[in-house]
């Protein structure tokens, strides 16, 4: 089996005729953490928003390949929600707000989405929501947050544990972390960290930014 899952060649991007990164070559296998490290203004984000997909970056040379079903494949031509389908996973820095939509059927649609597209069987919401409760304690959040609104009135904190609990769900095959600790107090932190290392198996690789 190819253990290899992201390999990143002679990338060059630019924004709004900016060239923000300049021939970065990256390869990640299976299993590995990667931390990026950089100054403020560096293209840390960038390089997250780029291997995610974001329609704002313009890749100007060289390419993305990302391990899907055992091949490597060329994604750049790939939407975002195809690449998240695949199991490539976006935390932001500042998570948004989704008012009228509820966490849970949010994270349900999300869910499904990926079982479909990955030939998994999609969960009906009972089996949904007792599959989120599952994994709640490990964030340390009550149940009432998978009613509310998508992050609406979340604190920082909340917003973060949030996210992290929607990767635990997923279980992307790479998750690329931008800033998930900033701004968090100690406690936050903690508890961020303790569902990250959730995620880390042989199977799960990690690209973090701070
Ligand atoms: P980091 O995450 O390392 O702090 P970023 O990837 O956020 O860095 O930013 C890299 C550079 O790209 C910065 O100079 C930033 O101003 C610029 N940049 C990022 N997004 C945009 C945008 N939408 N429009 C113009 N410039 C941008
Ligand atoms: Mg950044």
């Amino acid at each position: 089996m190819n253990n290899t899952l992201l390999k990143i060649k002679d990338l060059n991007v630019e924004i709004e005729g900016n060239k923000i990164l300049r021939n970065l070559n990256l390869e990640i296998n299976r299993g590995e953490v990667h931390a990026i490290m950089g100054p403020n203004g560096s293209g840390k984000s960038t390089l997250s928003k780029v291997i995610a997909g974001h329609p704002d970056y313009e890749v100007t040379s060289g390419d993305i390949q990302f391990n899907i079903n055992g091949k490597m494949q060329d994604i750049l031509e790939l939407e975002a929600s195809d690449r998240a389908r695949d199991g490539i996973f976006l935390g932001f820095q500042y998570p948004i707000e989704v008012p009228g939509v509820t966490n849970i059927m949010f994270m349900h649609e999300a869910f499904n989405a990926l079982c479909e597209h990955q030939g998994a069987e999609i969960m009906s919401e009972t089996e949904f929501r007792d599959y989120v409760k599952s994994k709640l304690p490990i964030l340390e959040m009550s149940e009432n947050f998978l009613d509310r609104a998508v992050n609406e009135g979340f604190s920082g904190g909340e917003k973060k544990k949030n996210e992290i609990l929607q990767m635990l769900l997923l279980n992307p095959r790479l998750a690329l972390l931008d800033e998930t600790d900033s701004g968090l107090d100690i406690d936050a932190l903690k508890t961020v960290a303790k569902g990250v290392n959730t995620l880390k198996s042989k199977y799960n690789s990690i690209i973090r930014d701070h």
